[in-house]
């Protein structure tokens, strides 16, 4: 920065007369340059001045705010002889540096000070932790996705992902529940404006066949996300939750393949052997359909949540139905496979004892500081 003292022949008014008798450039361009030492100078002062930023503010617009003194220099600019210009530019910006520079100093001394008179303050005690930023938790639903991703990739699973909003074929039609299929009754859900072919998926199965469309058997899939149904909420129900889908295609596949996978899923969620038991199930994309039923292993007598059964219902499952693995495009007699839903949300309800389905999604921190 240049010292303002020595440039004492400058001031605007000067610089003027200068080039109107058509002195030489450098003659010019010293004067611009104390014209602008001067100027700086003056807001150095005023912001060195500042005791506070309110006041520092003020400053910093009256020089480069958008009316400020280097606004109307620039503004200045078109009106002057072209030799002119290049010098009131540069003085423009020097200023406009200079200012903001200052200004910085300025701001960076004076929380300096509020920091030190702080200090000096009663019941300032150095010795004190720093307060703590809060940190928050995975979400329950996140942390049972990403163990079970964790244990079926230790499988040899792949984990995939699918669209949220399906088409109707994908949804209902490759997985054989056709437009007058029952069925659709279970899955009431959300049209989507426009063409009426695209629903908010009511199962992650879909991506079932679009993994076989872009995946070449021999495969094993896991597909966790969220699906939608049109439902009245109550404690169990909800219009929004997760589910987990499998699938598993290969030669050769038997029920006593499924049987030996659901075990270890078991044992990797409820850490020890818990027996299972297969009931017959109708859902359209598999065949035969399971209900695959789990020993409470929360009781031995029978309590609230086996409903004093002693059997928790788990997933439904079964054998890839031969058309879904035609929609696919794989020969049913070359290839077959396994499938099943976890419900994920009701798995975290059971793992934690959560009474209403609703807590979930709720978004009440209340509930999700717990986890
Ligand atoms: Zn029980």
């Amino acid at each position: 920065m240049s010292d303002p003292a020595s440039g004492e022949a400058g001031t605007p008014g000067e610089a003027d007369s200068n080039t109107d008798s058509s002195a030489d450039a450098s003659a010019d361009a010293s004067a611009d340059a104390s014209a602008d030492a001067n100027t700086l100078a003056d807001a150095q002062a005023k912001i060195f001045a500042c005791d506070d930023v309110d006041a520092l503010k003020a400053v910093e617009r009256e020089f480069v705010g958008k009316q400020g003194v280097v606004a109307q220099l620039l503004a200045s600019i078109s009106k002057l002889p072209p030799e002119q210009r290049r010098g009131v530019g540069q003085q423009a910006n020097a200023l406009k540096q200079g200012v903001q520079e200052a200004v910085q100093n300025r701001q960076q001394t004076l929380a300096e000070a509020r920091v030190a008179a702080d200090r000096q303050g009663e019941g300032f005690d150095a010795s004190l932790p720093p307060p703590r930023p809060r940190r928050g938790s995975l979400h329950p639903l996140t942390q049972v996705t990403r163990e079970l991703e964790d244990l079926f990739q230790s499988m040899g699973y792949t984990v995939l992902d699918g669209p949220e909003i399906e088409t109707d074929y994908y949804n209902f039609e490759a997985l054989n529940i056709h437009a007058d299929h029952p069925a659709r009754d279970s899955h009431d859900t959300f049209f989507c404006e426009g063409d009426g072919h695209l629903v908010m998926r009511t199962h992650t199965s879909p991506v079932q066949i679009r993994a076989l469309e872009t995946l070449k058997p021999p495969l094993r899939v896991v597909v966790p996300g969220k699906v939608f149904r049109h439902e009245s909420t109550d404690a169990s129900h909800d219009h929004t939750f997760h589910q987990m889908e499998g699938l598993v295609v290969d030669r050769d596949i038997s029920v006593a393949h499924l049987v030996g996978a659901m075990k270890t899923l078991l044992r990797g969620i409820f850490d020890r052997d818990l027996e299972v038991r297969l009931r017959p199930g109708y859902f359209p994309f598999v065949e035969p359909g399971f209900e695959l039923d789990a020993r409470c292993p929360f009781c031995q007598e029978g309590c609230r949540v086996c409903k004093r059964t002693r059997w928790i219902e788990l997933l439904p499952c079964g054998l890839v139905h031969p058309n879904v693995l035609r929609a696919g495009g794989l020969d049913p007699d070359e290839w077959g496979g396994f499938a099943f839903g976890l419900g994920l949300s009701r798995l975290v309800m059971l793992r934690h004892n959560i009474d209403d389905v609703r807590h979930l999604l709720g978004g009440d921190v209340r509930f999700l500081e717990q986890f």
